[in-house]
């Protein structure tokens, strides 16, 4: 899960903020804003495109109205993150959310402890006990270590996670070959990687692999390739390293 920044309401042709009667009219300003990605797994969202409702749609307890369709509340989402998250109740209380934390400093993914054809979401080390327990509620919510084997399968996003990884290793040791050549370029280098990272997806891993190439970090949270990663989570003047979302909240800054 990358941190996201949406950015404010788009607007009419009068230049009011937009309203809509129904949620899918937001897809497109969904897609331009934060690119075609399931905004949990950051798996690439193909033909069919959900948009999602941070708080639910139906009335839940605490929330008669249920939540509402405001552009605040909107993101996307792929089925299967949809599909278990469902209706439950959601808060930046209790669950890293990609709009509120900089969920890179949060979780990780890694192959599966028993399985190593897979690849899963886990709370990243050195978390606080209570920050362990929101990152697996929040784990737990979006069926984000769930391996899906059955004949009649739904869920590949262990397996289109696994290739991403794959994916970016291999990246990672052709960018570093290519850094003793000769003809080293390395913007031209940067923006090939971060143009293979906007088809693959899975941003944390990009960020994770790259973290020590300024270069390809600068690329990576380029909104011209890849849009919608909250630049406020990233220090610029110091290798991009990694910025808490709230510094003001001593228990958690994360
Ligand atoms: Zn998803």
């Amino acid at each position: 899960m990358r941190p996201l920044d949406k950015g404010k309401c788009p607007t009419d042709k009068q230049g009011k903020n937009k309203v809509v009667i129904d949620y899918k009219s937001w897809r497109l300003d969904l897609i331009k804003r934060i690119g075609y990605y399931c905004a949990y797994c950051n798996m690439p969202l193909s033909a069919s495109i959900q948009v999602e409702h941070v708080v639910a749609k139906i009335p839940i307890p605490g929330n008669a109205a249920g939540g509402k369709l405001d552009w605040e509340n909107m993101l996307l989402a792929c089925g299967p993150c949809n599909t278990v998250k469902s209706n439950q109740p959601v808060s930046p209380h209790t669950h890293y959310l990609p709009e509120e934390h900089n969920t890179l400093l949060i979780f990780d993914i890694a192959a599966h402890f028993k399985h190593n054809d897979t690849a899963i979401v886990k709370p990243a080390p050195g978390l606080l006990k209570a920050q362990q327990t929101k990152a697996e509620a929040t784990i737990k919510l979006l069926g984000l270590d769930k391996i899906d084997r059955r004949q009649k399968v739904v869920d590949i996003r262990w397996q289109r996670r696994r290739d991403a990884m794959i994916s970016v290793r291999a990246c990672r040791e052709l960018f570093l070959q290519a850094t003793h050549s000769s003809t080293y370029d390395p913007t031209a280098t940067a923006r090939y990687i971060a143009e293979i990272a906007k088809t693959t997806g899975f941003f944390l891993l990009w960020f994770k692999a790259f973290a020590d190439q300024p270069s390809v970090m600068e690329k990576l949270l380029d909104h011209c390739i890849i849009p919608g990663t909250a630049q406020n989570c990233f220090d610029k003047t110091n290798g991009f390293a990694l910025l808490p979302r709230n510094p003001n909240n001593l228990v958690d800054p994360f």
